[in-house]
């Protein structure tokens, strides 16, 4: 079985599908979205996280560093071509500035805080979210905690990019799960390969099985878009998803504001690619989102 890293597990969560819920971050993701918000949840493996607002000036971690990958010179603290990721820095970290990202939690310490959070959903109608990165990367895995949670009668949700095998997914993960929130990003194939670094093809075929299903009610789908200024939001994309969602029967979406967070967190994982994405926060102020459901609307879509 694939072992994922975790990157965290979030009780009391009210936004990751209904009630309140216990949400379980993978890390990875077979997309790269350039304005990903959570750069954190990417890669499958481990990676040092320094916060510069957290630091306390101690500089403990900085003699201990046998790679010598650490300087107040540098910017962003960490040389990453030095760095060996043994994470032996975070220990002598008395603030948490440097962390590790990503750690091998078992199945049973994941079960464990989710019957510890199980008042919380019986009261608000809640369960649990598998989330990410990409929890349907380790279809193994996700599929021991969703068949535990049903075996108790919890709640499960499941976040995805859609970009998975369908035939694993139809027998590891489908049979245990009660709701799907499902990204539909970009419909120009192109334009999805551009930004998000593959092609769509594969998502599509995918939620259009999903879509059947939910139109039997074997399954309850929930359509998402960001909005991604001058990305994901123009008016030729939203029209092209709307086109699409109606044709399938689909009657509700969601549409997701932009989240400008990633520009903070990258610098704390070293990362210096060229970012394709919008960085300026007023972009939050200019989003039209009542336009946006309105294209939505115009194809029978409410949001
Ligand atoms: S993780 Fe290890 S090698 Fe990297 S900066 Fe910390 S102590 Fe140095
Ligand atoms: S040990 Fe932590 S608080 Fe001290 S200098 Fe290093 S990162 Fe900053």
């Amino acid at each position: 079985m694939k072992i994922p890293l975790i990157l965290d597990i979030r009780g009391n969560s009210l936004d990751d599908g209904p009630g309140i819920r216990t949400v379980v971050f993978f890390k990875g993701c077979p997309l790269s979205c350039s304005w990903c918000h959570n750069p954190e949840s990417k890669k499958t493996t481990a990676e040092l996280s320094f916060d510069e607002s957290e630091c306390a000036g101690c500089d403990a971690c900085i003699g201990m560093c046998e790679k010598k990958a650490l300087s107040r010179k540098i910017i962003g603290f960490v040389d990453r071509k030095k760095c060996s990721l043994c994470f032996r820095c975070t220990e002598v970290c008395p603030s948490g500035a440097l962390s590790r990202m990503g750690r091998e939690v078992p199945v049973e310490e994941i079960m464990a805080t989710i019957f510890r959070d199980m008042p919380f959903y019986r009261n608000s109608g809640g369960g649990v979210t598998l989330s990410g990165g990409e929890p349907t990367l380790f279809m193994d895995f996700a599929s021991q905690i969703l068949q535990q949670c049903k075996k108790k009668k919890i709640h499960t949700l499941i976040e995805t990019c859609g970009h998975f095998e369908w035939g694993q997914f139809e027998k590891k993960i489908l049979p245990w799960i009660d709701m799907v929130y499902y990204d539909i990003k970009i419909m120009d194939s192109a334009l999805h390969k551009r930004y998000c670094g593959l092609s769509n093809e594969k998502i599509l075929n995918n939620f259009e099985n999903l879509a059947a299903l939910s139109l039997k009610r074997k399954i309850n789908l929930l359509a998402r878009t960001p909005l991604v200024p001058d990305i994901t939001d123009t008016p030729e994309n939203l029209q092209a998803i709307a086109r699409y969602l109606s044709a399938l029967g689909i009657s509700s979406a969601s549409l997701l504001p932009y989240n400008p967070m990633w520009k903070k967190k990258i610098m704390k994982f070293g990362i210096n690619d060229e970012i394709n994405a919008p960085d300026n926060e007023s972009w939050m102020e200019t989003i039209h989102i009542d336009k946006c459901k309105s294209i939505f609307a115009q194809y029978g879509i409410s949001v």
